[in-house]
């Protein structure tokens, strides 16, 4: 998580589920350390912020930095890895975003 980041304790908690749901290891490499829950759909997005589904525990290689696959250096090879693993979670989300996310 970024340093700058003020987590409330139900930030802490969603976080937590995520985690748990994936196992306590990146969903990418299997990696256990410094382990970050992702919002797929920006945080800032109320509707989602606290949305299990909208979250995937990544190691801060494959939160940041991976060329390949990296929520925030690569969100197209992210988008992909979901269409090919988490195609429910994926489908759930596009429904999602259609019904609340508005410009
Ligand atoms: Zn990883």
């Amino acid at each position: 998580m970024r340093g700058t980041l003020k987590l409330t304790k139900e930030d802490k908690e969603w976080a937590n589920s995520v985690k748990d749901r994936d196992g306590r290891k990146c969903v990418i490499c299997g990696n256990t350390e410094r382990l970050n829950a992702h919002h797929i759909i920006v945080r800032e997005n109320h509707e989602t912020k606290f949305d299990i589904e909208n979250g995937l525990s990544l190691c801060p290689k494959h939160h940041f930095f991976c060329r390949q696959i990296s929520a925030h250096n690569n969100p197209l090879g992210m988008f992909m890895w979901l269409e090919t693993n988490r195609p429910q979670q994926l489908q759930y989300l596009k429904i999602k975003m259609k019904e609340i996310l508005k410009c």
